[in-house]
């Protein structure tokens, strides 16, 4: 399960000036497939000239607010990566069937407004709702994914635990399709999963658990900052929005070696008290 930052203004502010031009490239793709979602709802459809200057603004204008400096060679190539994947997302069968109209009711969702669970906010909207006879096809799209495991099927579930919060949906998980669409190693990779009472209960748990372990962290960090959980590997570092402040940030394997001495006189500390 993936989690984010809960403030989106200062979510989006530090994320475009340190996120890597990579995932910039991938945030604008997300973007530019809204836009042309939304388009293609009201009855517009998009040329491929259209398609190249949006992917190419929306690129532009995030890779200027980045931190890094990215040449224009560096940005024509990200732009041909970005038109690469993005053309053949759109050979894959929902968007087609979008496009020839095959289905009347259909309807865009914004993965950026929150719903309210035990009062914490989750971003876990589908990106696209279609309903086909008596069911809703909740589908969600992932420029960029990891090796299909069963986390992407917990990951699936919420879109039930949104919808069920929704009204106009239907209470039963039953009466949901969960689809995904995700980039990885080369092919767009669609999955489809049944959702069942149990799978969405499970998923709630597990999403519960989560946010109960993330408070435990937050709370062992305002009493400490140098304790807090230091990242697996420096590339997630690389695109972390903390990096400039955290000592991880600018050397993982010194940061974990001066937290374990840390770790040991504070522990030393409490047993001889
Ligand atoms: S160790 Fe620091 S810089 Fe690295 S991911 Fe964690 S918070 Fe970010």
């Amino acid at each position: 399960m993936q989690y984010g930052k809960t403030n989106k203004q200062s979510s989006n502010h530090r994320s475009l000036t340190s996120q890597r031009p990579w995932n910039l490239m991938l945030r604008a793709m997300k973007e530019t497939l809204m836009d042309q979602l939304e388009d293609l709802h009201q009855g517009k459809e998009w040329s491929h000239l259209l398609t190249k200057h949006q992917l190419y603004s929306n690129l532009k204008r995030r890779t200027n607010k980045s931190m890094y400096d990215v040449s224009n060679v560096r940005l024509e190539s990200l732009l041909k990566f970005a038109q690469n994947r993005y053309s053949r997302l759109w050979r894959t069968r929902i968007l087609r069937q979008l496009c020839k109209n095959t289905h009347s009711q259909w309807y865009l969702f914004d993965r950026l407004e929150p719903v309210n669970i035990q009062g914490n906010q989750l971003f876990i909207a589908p990106d696209v709702v279609v309903r086909i006879q008596n069911k809703w096809h909740l589908y969600r799209f992932d420029m960029q994914s990891s090796e299909h495991t069963v986390c992407h099927e917990e990951e699936a579930n919420t879109m039930v635990i949104w919808a069920i919060q929704h009204n106009g949906f239907p209470q039963k998980p039953i009466s949901f399709k969960l689809h995904t669409i995700a980039w990885h190693q080369g092919y767009w990779h669609q999955k489809t999963y049944q959702p069942s009472e149990k799978s969405v209960s499970n998923c709630s748990i597990l999403l519960s658990n989560d946010m109960n372990a993330m408070k435990s962290i937050r709370t062992a960090g305002n009493r400490n900052p140098a304790l807090l959980p230091l990242a697996q590997h420096y590339r997630t570092c690389q695109s972390c929005a903390f990096r400039t402040f955290c000592p991880g940030g600018k050397d993982l394997p010194k940061a974990k070696k001066e937290q374990a001495l840390l770790e040991l006189s504070t522990k030393k500390r409490l047993l001889e008290a």
